[in-house]
């Protein structure tokens, strides 16, 4: 059976918020956070955020008195900075100890993980073999603003489609892991979730209820019988032409359509499909797999 994440999302009553968990802020002159945290927290409030943490090197900031004076949900947090990096959302201090320690108490704690810049350097920054040794992550970052000026790629949908060919059900997320005022806005997720409250933000993020873009909505994604339509947009632009891919296992492209919507069949062989969109002006969005329920295991 075929478990589209989404499904329960167009009969609810929500709202959608834009979310940034990588944000290096407030930690002094000339280092990764060089800016203060109020002005980053209202910059990102005025670019449209509705949803930000601030996760410092091995530092656990405790902003929450920033959100009621911008008027924006933030969620503490830190980044794990032994090789490899790892984002800790949610959780109540800052940890230390081996990555699956780290990983381990972060979940006690009530927070989530997520596996930070893939390919940053190099190809497999995090490598394959020791995410297949790791559980307990929610997802990866497919997509990481800042890695895009430094070195390696920014990108990660090849460590996402190895894991998910293997039946993980790990879910891909856009940040900026910002450092300067150019790094803002680069990469973002939508959150569906019922309320602001943390625990229902934390619920949704745990179904995939949210999707990763650099500049698209998604305006429609239904999976009706063996079928999904998909249609994004960016806003209030005239751009029409869109580019819809569909990803499966292994990699595999199993169709590609360009127009203002896209539309697939599922064969009933496919372990997984998800769904890329270019639009002509170059601004991406990435969807959560629909994914075969039998085949699938949490790491
Ligand atoms: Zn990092
Ligand atoms: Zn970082």
């Amino acid at each position: 059976m075929y478990i589209n994440p989404y499904s329960q999302i167009n009969n609810s009553q929500g709202l959608w918020l834009r979310a940034n968990f990588h944000t290096h802020a407030g930690t002094g002159k000339n280092t990764c956070g060089t800016h203060e945290i109020d002005e980053v927290v209202a910059s990102y409030k005025e670019a449209g955020y509705g949803l930000l943490t601030i996760s410092n090197h091995d530092l656990f900031s405790d902003v929450g008195e920033y959100a009621k004076k911008h008027d924006i949900v933030l969620i503490n947090g830190f980044e794990y900075s032994s090789t490899p990096h790892m984002l800790c959302i949610g959780n109540t201090s800052v940890l230390s100890g081996t990555h699956q320690q780290v990983i381990d108490e972060c979940l006690e704690q009530g927070g989530f993980v997520i596996l930070c810049h893939p390919n940053w350097i190099h190809k497999e920054y995090w490598p394959w073999k020791d995410i297949d040794a790791t559980c307990g992550y929610t997802g990866i970052e497919i997509y990481n603003g800042v890695i895009f000026r430094l070195s390696g790629s920014g990108l990660a949908t090849d460590t996402w489609d190895y894991l998910l060919s293997q039946g993980k059900l790990v879910w891909g997320f856009a940040n900026d892991d910002f450092h300067r005022w150019f790094d803002m806005a680069k990469g973002w997720n939508m959150i569906f979730t019922p309320s602001e409250g943390h625990q229902d933000i934390k619920e949704s993020i745990r179904n995939g209820w949210f999707y990763a873009s650099t500049g698209l909505f998604l305006n429609e994604f239904i999976f009706d019988r063996d079928t999904i339509l998909i249609t994004a947009s960016s806003k209030d632009n005239y751009v029409k032409n869109y580019e819809y891919v569909f990803i499966g296992q292994d990699r595999k492209v199993l169709d590609k359509q360009m127009g203002e919507s896209g539309k697939y069949k599922m064969s009933g062989n496919e372990l997984y499909v998800r769904v890329q969109v270019i639009s002509e002006h170059g601004a991406m969005l990435w969807t959560q797999p629909i994914y075969r329920s039998e085949m699938f295991r949490r790491p």
